[in-house]
């Protein structure tokens, strides 16, 4: 533990948080040549991107994040070379999706053959994604910056915003198909987004998300999400940074003077960090800022792999446990009305089908969460058990041991998420645009040198560290009058 010191000037910038945009953020500003310090709560590095054996001695388990299609599709991991440091093991099915009745649809990342397995519905998926999945990195520029931002490439801005309007609203969204796979296989995907189904949100999340999944795959780290934050604290360390641990920042005047501050926090956290500091109309649109509801999570070690009935799912990297588009629909819209559903949307990744060192020869680690009321207290290792063991009979008896989190305990576990809030604040199209203010340098607050830089601010959730880049470059836009972007590659080192 180490005490921050007050009132000497030690660093150009402060980095409070360690997350993946934190880390992003303080990766940025090192490589323009500032002295960054990172002040962490936590014992442990990382937020939202940790490994950690959470059951049984060698079941290594990801504490929060799993699957990382935006770490392939992020710019800021394209040009952190992420892919050159860590080995990312990427699944020949990005995500499958049991349906009642013992089938499955399979998202392949060939779009050709899950079009082909998708029966009479495969020329509508393909007329859905190829023109996105041809132009993925187009998608990736616009969705992986500030939607106010006029697109670079208009066209695929276009396409993608006609097919967000189709999926986004009903009876719109039901039109394109005609079976029940396809519209399943989607509705798993949009639901990542915890809102009530359709909604503009979701499809845009979901189509980004299904995008990727025919364009460079659904990744899972080797070893565990822990590994992309090894990557990071090994590049930052290595250009001169400090990262002091156990130590949670109450106040902002307690930070020692430095020309930048970095908060990879949540608007929330700021009100409180900078109280009384705050020009008054600032400080109405942060509590304005509204948090979406919650997951509750639970960690499997498995003797055998998930036996699951459609036997094409064993080859998938996630699986989304929930049946029809009708009965996902059902549940998630139960959970939007501040209810628990009874026959939850479940997310599920089986990482050590593609990554045996996650548990011990011949055994098995899977990660799973539901959507809960913002603040449940209640554990949903029963009702997760249950759903996944009605697509895969006999699961329960793989269950060497569990380990169940709810909302209540992730927002213990990490205050930017609000009530079990993953995203640390409501994914809406108006909290997209405006996240957590309208502004064109949303990062930016009126407190001198002091930037938002977590999930809380564009692009949203997720482990792509582009916020944490986009605010370090409006910080050094716009404190220091760098409008160089800063080299970030491998090769780059000190
Ligand atoms: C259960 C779960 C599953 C997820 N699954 C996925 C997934 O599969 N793929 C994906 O891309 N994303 C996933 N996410 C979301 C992803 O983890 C987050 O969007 C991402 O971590 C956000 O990064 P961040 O840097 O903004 O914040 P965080 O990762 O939340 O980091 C914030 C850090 O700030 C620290 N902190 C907070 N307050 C203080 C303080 N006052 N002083 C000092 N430190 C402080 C916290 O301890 C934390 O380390 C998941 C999240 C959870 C919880």
């Amino acid at each position: 533990m180490v005490t921050v010191r007050r009132g000497v000037a030690e660093v150009d910038a402060i980095v409070v948080g360690s997350g993946p945009n934190g880390l992003a953020a303080a990766i940025t500003l090192a490589r323009a040549g500032l002295s960054v310090r990172v002040y962490e709560k936590s014992a442990r590095v990382g937020g939202g991107a940790a490994t950690a054996e959470l059951t049984l001695p060698g079941f290594h388990h990801d504490v929060c994040s799993a699957v990382h299609p935006l770490a392939l599709a992020s710019e800021f991991f394209q040009r952190f070379g992420l892919a050159d440091r860590i080995e990312l093991a990427v699944p020949e099915v990005s995500y499958g999706h049991p349906l009642p009745g013992g089938t499955a649809g399979l998202a392949y990342r060939s779009l050709t053959r899950t079009v082909a397995e998708l029966g009479r519905d495969g020329a509508a998926w393909n007329r859905l994604f190829a023109p996105l999945v041809a132009h993925s990195e187009r998608v990736a520029e616009f969705t992986g910056a500030q939607l106010l931002r006029l697109p670079n490439h208009p066209v695929t801005a276009l396409r993608f915003g006609l097919r967000v309007l189709e999926q986004g609203s009903s009876p719109l969204w039901d039109l394109r198909f005609s079976g029940e796979t396809a519209p399943a296989l989607l509705t798993g995907v949009s639901a990542h987004t915890i809102r009530a189904l359709p909604s503009l949100a979701t499809a845009g999340a979901g189509l980004t998300l299904a995008t990727y999944a025919h364009a460079g795959g659904w990744p899972i780290p080797v070893g565990g999400s822990g590994a992309i934050v090894t990557a990071l604290v090994d590049d930052l360390l290595a250009h001169g940074g400090e990262i002091v641990t156990s130590t949670e920042v109450r106040r902002l005047s307690d930070l020692p003077p430095a020309r930048v501050v970095m908060l990879d926090l949540t608007p929330r956290a700021l009100l409180r960090l900078a109280e009384g500091e705050l020009p008054d109309a600032y400080a109405r649109r942060l509590r304005a800022f509204r948090y979406g509801n919650g997951v509750a999570k639970v960690d499997f070690a498995l003797s055998d792999p998930v036996p699951w009935q459609a036997t094409g799912l064993r080859a998938a990297g996630t699986v989304h446990v929930g049946g029809t588009r009708a009965q996902i629909r059902r549940a998630e819209n139960t959970v939007a009305r501040g209810r628990h559903a009874e026959e939850p949307y479940v997310l599920v990744s089986q990482p050590s089908g593609i990554d045996p060192s996650r548990a011990p020869a011949g055994q098995h680690t899977l990660w799973a969460y539901t959507h809960v009321p913002r603040g449940s207290t209640i554990d949903q290792t029963e009702a997760i058990v249950r759903q996944i063991e009605r697509y895969a009979p006999g699961f329960r008896d793989t269950i060497l041991a569990s380990a169940g989190r709810t909302a209540t305990q992730l927002e213990q576990h990490n205050p930017n998420y609000v009530g079990g809030d993953i995203s640390a604040g409501e994914v809406s199209l108006t909290q997209l645009v405006r996240r957590p203010v309208l502004s064109p340098d949303p990062w930016r607050t009126p407190l001198h040198g002091v930037y938002l830089c977590s999930s809380s601010t564009p692009p949203g959730p997720g482990v792509h560290g582009l916020a944490g880049w986009h605010a370090a470059l409006s910080a050094l836009r716009s404190e220091l009058g760098v409008r160089t972007v800063p080299d970030l590659s491998p090769t780059n080192e000190k």
